[in-house]
């Protein structure tokens, strides 16, 4: 079958790769994050093939509002908290957790006050300096919250660098929020994000957050996912739409950048960075044809790419190719794009079909070359 750029998504990968997190951290309970569409999987398909997770965490009350309104029901944590008194009050109707993370959140709760709220999670800011409180405004913080009318709270904090586990930043991080803890025994505390689940057991405490291992992308810099453990659950794939022979020196694609060095035959994908593609993917990318790698030449274009078909003679307009998916992992794509896989994964645009299938009916992804 001829088609376009097309995303098959495997829930019961999702589902196991979530059972690789869980017996990482087997005392920890486990909040799956399922921010930004499910990292680009469908964010409600994506929760419900997660739904042995004890609760999810999402970036935003939007987000958390559209799990609720398919009838999740377990704990939703909103990672960047509440912006305004509306959606203080959406979190209070719908039993959401909140990150509180700055003084003028605070402001915010102290005014409209915490009634309804499920959990405020104080989130503190051990090294990355992203988010959260520095350690004595947040003891402050504590303290203020407390003299609410009381909801539960936590502890959280967030690491920088887990990805790379010899960097020595991560000790320090786990250190501060050890400290952190001591101070406050009581609260449950949430620190390690999927690197952490896997590279630093002293971090799981009582919540972990993975995110990007539950979609089968390795979270360790270095490591392949298959060798963690985990399966993907992104297929994108796409048709050869045309193939045709092009002559030494002839130029392909826009610019004419490339040249044909001999004559070669040369096929065309159906899809482009108008599908999620990286244009920059082009330089030192290639594709998966007939269970071999194929050179991308020429420049990206909106809806089509071309490649180096030459030592393919069977290929076929029809073809399925794999921009990336089983037997072509999408930490190798992003390596050649110069970027990195959650930004591939969250990126696949809106006109891409997207289905969804509970078990795996791919091929199995052997790479001849
Ligand atoms: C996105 C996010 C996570 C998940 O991180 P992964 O690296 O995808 O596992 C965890 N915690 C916070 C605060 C996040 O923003």
């Amino acid at each position: 079958m001829i088609g376009r750029a097309r995303l098959l998504i495997d829930l019961a990968a999702l589902a196991h790769n979530l059972r690789v997190a869980k017996n990482a951290a087997p005392t920890s309970r486990v909040f799956a994050v399922v921010k930004a569409d499910a990292y680009g999987h469908g964010l409600v398909s994506a929760a419900r093939a997660l739904g042995a997770a004890d609760g999810f965490a999402v970036a935003c009350v939007g987000e958390a509002l559209a799990l609720r309104e398919a009838g999740i029901a377990q704990r939703i944590l909103v990672l960047e908290g509440a912006f305004c008194g509306a959606e203080l009050a959406a979190a209070a109707k719908f039993g959401l957790e909140l990150v509180i993370h700055a003084e003028w959140q605070l402001q915010l709760l102290e005014k409209d006050g915490t009634r309804g709220i499920s959990r405020l999670w104080l989130k503190f800011d051990t090294g990355m300096h992203r988010l959260g409180f520095e350690l004595d405004a947040g003891m402050d913080a504590l303290m203020r919250l407390r003299s609410l009318a009381p909801v539960p709270l936590g502890l959280m904090s967030h690491l920088a660098c887990a990805d790379e586990p010899t960097r020595p930043e991560t000790a320090v991080q786990i250190e501060r929020f050890r400290r952190l803890r001591l101070q406050v025994p009581d609260l449950p505390g949430s620190l390690a994000n999927s690197a952490g689940i896997l590279a630093f057991p002293v971090a799981h405490y009582e919540w972990v957050r993975p995110g990007l291992m539950l979609y089968g992308v390795s979270p360790l810099s270095g490591q392949r996912a298959e060798a963690l453990g985990l399966r993907p659950a992104m297929h994108f794939g796409a048709s050869l739409i045309a193939v045709k022979e092009v002559a030494a020196g002839e130029a392909v694609g826009y610019g004419g950048d490339w040249r044909a060095p001999c004559r070669i035959r040369l096929g065309i994908v159906g899809a482009g960075y108008g599908d999620g593609y990286p244009w920059r993917g082009a330089t030192a990318g290639s594709v998966r044809l007939h269970g071999h790698r194929v050179p991308i030449i020429g420049r990206v274009s909106m809806d089509m790419l071309a490649v180096n078909i030459s030592k393919i003679p069977a290929a076929a307009p029809g073809d399925e190719v794999t921009l990336w998916g089983r037997g072509l992992a999408v930490e190798e794509v992003a390596r050649s794009a110069g970027t990195t896989p959650y930004e591939l994964i969250c990126g696949v645009t809106r006109r891409v079909q997207r289905d969804y299938s509970p078990e795996s009916s791919l091929d199995p992804g052997v790479t001849l070359d």
